[in-house]
């Protein structure tokens, strides 16, 4: 990621840094790259974050793309832990397919849901 504009990254990381679910101001340490990616030849890069509040305990998840002179940027409140993203990061996406499949199971389910999903 030696071409990114880290400038303008880190001035967006800036205003982000203020927890959503409290307002606590965070600082950049609580942040942390779950994924980045970089278009080959060009400074465009979309870059996945994850930050804990330290007063709450909240998190939020949010991408920073880069793309020539534009920024963009979407955050979601999330109950997902760092550990959480970072497991969940390789797995295929959820195609039509699984979730017709789980659809229909859930159709045929007759059982307890608490049961069923405890590890
Ligand atoms: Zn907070």
């Amino acid at each position: 990621m030696k071409n990114l504009d880290l400038k303008k990254v880190l001035g967006i990381i800036g205003f982000i840094l203020r927890c959503p679910i409290c307002g606590f101001r965070n600082n950049l340490e609580t942040m942390k790259v779950v994924d980045s990616e970089q278009v080959e030849g060009t400074p465009d890069a979309r870059l996945v974050i994850h930050s804990d509040c330290q007063k709450c305990q909240g998190s939020v998840m949010f991408t920073i793309g880069v793309m020539g002179p534009e920024i963009t940027s979407a955050a979601a409140v999330t109950d997902l832990t760092l550990a959480d993203t970072q497991r969940l990061r390789d797995l295929d996406p959820i195609t039509a397919n699984d979730v017709l499949t789980i659809h229909k199971a859930v159709q045929k389910f007759k059982g307890d849901f608490k049961k069923a999903f405890k590890r």
